[in-house]
């Protein structure tokens, strides 16, 4: 048995993200407003399913316990349920989830279940649907309602749903997607706006600090906390004190970096290790791999990566500057 995976800082990696396409049919203003820059990249730097396999079965014998698979829009990768079905028999898997817009997730959620899916995370920013249509550049609030609701049938839950809470735009309907999860037994994750938009538009002003995201719903409905998922999930997490169902959680890297905790690597859909969301540099597993690698040597490559985990981000410093490749193109 190979050691876990562990970086030079002592964490250890558990989580893996991985990006199957930087493709998006939404335009949601705080990710990908003009569509993706990488739209025309020849369809050979993208890694095929065979690839995306091999790559998690790699990362799974070194001690990692949780996938997801996310984009872009995963659902317009074709046929994504046979990577789902692929990935679903990797032994030593703990937990294999996908994060949507949810565009179509109301037709496919019976057969993603099917093929082994265990839990979906949906974007879903706000329950009007003017405020929904301007931030996402859709008319689509009804689809998405639709999907968690099958979601739900199909048994892929906890369902979650991800809001990026951004001043000017939504920072006054947390209460309402809080009462939302309450009213259907949901998992919601609120999240700090990050500077990683390919349109520049991040400002300071514009984040919305959790803490004041928990005081607007603490307002409302009283929050009793039950810790912090840690490593895997980066929320502190709450429960609503009269005990109504569902969960809030929040996601502050801004104002509350969690980076001493982190257990995430990501792949890109081109195949590049990320070793955080901040990384300036990337590291090319597809060009290890399509170079006739043995497993062995793709596992020695993959530990001496994760060696280089920068210690931290630094979006609060003066010196701060965005990486090149933004949420989208790096895999949210
Ligand atoms: N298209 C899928 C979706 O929207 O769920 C998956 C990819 S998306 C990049 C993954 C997550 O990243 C979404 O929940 C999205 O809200 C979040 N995200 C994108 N840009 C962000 C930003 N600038 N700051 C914080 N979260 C962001
Ligand atoms: Fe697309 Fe998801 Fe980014 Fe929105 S957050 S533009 S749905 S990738």
């Amino acid at each position: 048995m190979k050691a876990l995976l562990k970086d030079s800082y002592g964490r250890a990696i558990r989580d893996l993200r991985v990006s199957v396409t930087d493709k998006c049919n939404f335009r949601c203003f705080y990710c990908l407003p003009h569509g993706s820059p990488e739209e025309n990249a020849p369809k050979s730097s993208v890694l095929t399913y065979e690839e995306i396999e091999l790559a998690v079965e790699l990362f799974v014998s070194l001690g990692v316990e949780k996938v997801r698979l996310t984009g872009g829009e995963p659902m317009l990768r074709r046929d994504i349920e046979t990577l789902v079905a692929k990935l679903a028999r990797v032994p030593g898997i703990k937990d294999l989830a996908l994060t949507t817009n949810a565009f179509n997730l109301a037709e496919r959620a019976a057969g993603l279940k099917a093929a082994g899916l265990d839990r979906v995370t949906v974007s879903l920013d706000s329950l009007r649907r003017a405020a929904f249509t301007e931030i996402t550049g859709v008319d689509m609030l009804g689809r998405v309602l639709e999907g968690v609701r099958a979601a739900q049938r199909v048994g892929l839950t906890p369902v979650k749903v991800n809001a990026v809470v951004v001043r000017g735009h939504n920072e006054t309907e947390v209460a309402d997607l809080a009462a939302f999860a309450r009213e259907n037994d949901i998992h919601v994750r609120f999240i700090e706006y990050m500077p990683l938009d390919s349109g520049h538009g991040w400002s300071r002003e514009s984040v919305v600090s959790g803490a004041e995201i928990r005081r607007r719903i603490h307002e409302r409905f009283p929050l009793v906390a039950v810790g912090v998922e840690r490593g895997s999930e980066t929320a502190t997490r709450y429960r609503f004190a009269d005990g109504a169902p569902g969960e809030v959680g929040i996601i502050a890297p801004v104002t509350e970096p969690f980076c001493g905790a982190c257990s995430r690597v990501r792949l890109t859909a081109d195949g590049q290790i990320r070793t955080c969301l901040f990384s300036k540099v990337e590291h090319s597993l597809r060009d290890v791999m399509r170079s006739g690698a043995s497993r062995a040597e793709m596992a020695d490559y993959i530990e001496s990566v994760v060696l280089k985990k920068e210690p931290r981000h630094y979006i609060n410093e003066t010196h701060f500057e965005q990486p090149a490749r933004t949420m989208s193109l790096i895999g949210g």
